[in-house]
């Protein structure tokens, strides 16, 4: 059988939400809302990090029961199934959960939020290697630095010839 790349490169949906919703310090509600769950730490270099691990494991062991995140209504198990797509919010560019037959749900979970979106602070991100970082934060630099037209140094001063 042929390895599919883009299986094994592709995060899984569910889990990409999950990680950015709990970097907003939103919980994960499991026995039916009996129990509430948020690692503290989500990232690590390099990765995931040990506690979101435990915790994904755990929802997907089926031993949490029912679990929706803090302000859905959706269960992570019904996520995880097919009819659901996972897209960026309108306002927030937040993962969200869209239905894909039948209405989107009324709020997006970022609407119980207070300053948000909030440009200002690093948005949730998924783990990327510090190569890809690296070189994302360059290209960010250089979109970020304004061209420079206004001062236009004569050639010759600016690349003496030799
Ligand atoms: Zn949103």
């Amino acid at each position: 059988m042929q390895l599919d790349e883009a299986q094994l490169t592709t995060p899984d949906p569910i889990k990409t939400y999950l990680a950015h919703w709990f970097q907003l310090g939103k919980k994960l509600y499991i026995k039916s809302g009996q129990v509430q769950l948020c690692p503290s730490l989500i990232l690590v270099p390099g990765g995931y990090s040990q506690e979101f691990e435990a915790c994904w494991a755990y929802v997907n062991s089926g031993q949490a029961g029912d679990c929706y995140l803090e302000g859905t209504q959706e269960t992570i198990a019904q996520l995880q199934q097919q009819q659901w797509d996972i897209t960026p919010c309108a306002r927030c560019s937040m993962p969200i959960a869209l239905p894909q037959n039948g209405l989107p749900p009324a709020s997006c979970p970022c609407a119980g939020l207070e300053n948000w979106p909030n440009l200002e602070l690093p948005s949730p991100h998924s783990p990327t290697n510090n190569q890809t970082e690296l070189r994302n934060l360059q290209l960010r630099l250089e979109d970020a630095a304004p061209p420079d037209h206004s001062r236009i140094t004569p050639q010759k001063l600016a690349s003496p010839e030799k």
